[in-house]
């Protein structure tokens, strides 16, 4: 028994740390560096959670620590604006294609919920749309029924479809379209796993939620700066009215942000009705953390080498599924992957849902013996890291297969 297990609920400050999808003992992490995640006992394990994607440079990158000890010299909190805010937002708007203006929070949780406020404020509406499997942080309305505790009036006003299906979503848009304040979404699944949609489908949405007057918000908390500079509206090509960004963003930092067109996000306080305020928003170590990572990833090929990696993590596993008679999924966007054992494309959460737990546990497990952590739930993204070398993933795949070929 050590403190966090005697004084923290369940030995955690967030559930899937806690290891029980894979029925293990939780990490207890000491140090970061580079790729490599080295926990309390010493042990060094090659991490795939990389702060569940907040990490695409790598733990402790020159970059960032550079970064925020110039900010500590100069002070972490004054609970007034400071440069960095409007250097991190001009970043931002000059790399994703909507975002004109930017308003920052200190979670991606709080950004789903000011887009979402902001949505209905505009629209006059009540209820929201969200996909089954996309994770939009813990507020009451997009927890719905998924916990105790939120009242059953506001889970009432979130609609959920499943993804990629354009029937369910036509006739909901029909049914509820002039109730709809806004469609939320992840343009590419990573709280399901990864999940690739079908950019036909993606389309039809934008112009549906056109038609029927309801927002479209991409949730890029994940896809923002991992996908592509631009995110994944940029690798899809398709707009959305307001984005939601957190993690890369603020290079590890707490962090999260909502922006969108002038015209949208002047609705918010103090030019508009829209309330939103933070202690900590505009936080100056998660600004300094989020401008050296943009800056960094900005620079020449960093996303090709990502894609590279990438690839060849995804290749290796299938062809050492394939070899060892063991059906698997893998489903790719540049850094990031999920591998799922099952024999059909996985294109929805009930697909993902299909998967073999067991068959996940073994892997995860197994590699974890082997000094590589995969995220410890078969429904998360594995993300990968400038920091991740080729060499080393090679060695990854190889631990992969001798534990695929044990498992027929
Ligand atoms: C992580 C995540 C959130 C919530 O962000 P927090 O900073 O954990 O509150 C929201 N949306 C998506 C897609 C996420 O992956």
């Amino acid at each position: 028994m050590n403190d966090a297990t005697r004084y923290l609920v369940g030995g955690v400050n967030s559930p899937v740390r806690a290891f029980r999808a894979v029925r293990a003992p939780a990490i207890m992490a000491a140090k970061g560096h580079g790729s490599w995640l080295i926990d309390v006992r010493g042990w060094r394990f090659i991490d795939l959670v990389m702060g569940w994607g907040a990490l695409i440079l790598g733990h402790q990158p020159v970059c960032v620590n550079r970064a925020l000890s110039v900010q500590l010299r100069r002070g972490v909190c004054f609970g007034l604006t400071h440069e960095a805010e409007g250097e991190l937002a001009r970043l931002i708007n000059e790399a994703v294609p909507s975002i004109k203006k930017v308003r920052f929070t200190p979670s991606g949780t709080e950004a789903c919920m000011t887009a979402i406020r902001l949505a209905r404020a505009h629209t006059r509406r009540t209820k929201v749309l969200k996909f089954e499997g996309c994770y939009h942080g813990h507020s009451d309305g997009m927890l719905g029924k998924q916990s105790a505790g939120v009242p059953t009036s506001i889970a009432a006003e979130t609609l959920v479809a499943p993804f990629n299906d354009l029937t369910a979503l036509e006739e909901i848009i029909t049914r509820f379209g002039d109730q709809l304040a806004c469609v939320i979404i992840e343009p590419i699944p990573a709280n399901m796993g990864v999940i690739i949609p079908d950019p036909e489908w993606l389309r039809r949405l934008r112009v549906l939620t056109i038609k029927c007057g309801a927002v479209l918000i991409f949730d890029e908390v994940v896809t923002g700066f991992r996908v592509a500079y631009g995110g994944a509206q940029t690798l899809l090509r398709i707009m959305p009215d307001l984005t939601t960004l957190g993690k890369i963003i603020g290079g590890g930092l707490p962090i999260g942000a909502v922006g969108g067109s002038r015209r949208l996000m002047r609705r918010l306080a103090p030019t508009g009705d829209v309330y939103h305020a933070g202690t900590f928003a505009g936080h100056p170590l998660a600004m300094a953390a989020g401008i050296a990572t943009l800056k960094e990833l900005a620079r020449a090929n960093v996303y090709q080498r990502l894609e590279a990696v990438g690839a060849s993590v995804a290749e290796g596993l299938q062809r050492a599924a394939n070899r060892a008679g063991v059906a698997l999924q893998v489903n790719r966007v540049g850094s990031m992957m999920t591998a799922y054992f099952c024999e059909e494309p996985v294109r929805c959460f009930e697909d993902a849902r299909r998967a073999h737990a067991a068959r996940f546990r073994a892997l995860a497990n197994g590699l974890r013996q082997r000094g590589v952590l995969l995220p410890p739930s078969p429904f998360e993204a594995w993300f990968l890291s400038v920091a991740h070398t080729p060499a080393m993933m090679q060695r990854m795949v190889q631990h992969s297969a001798d534990i695929l070929r044990k498992l027929n």
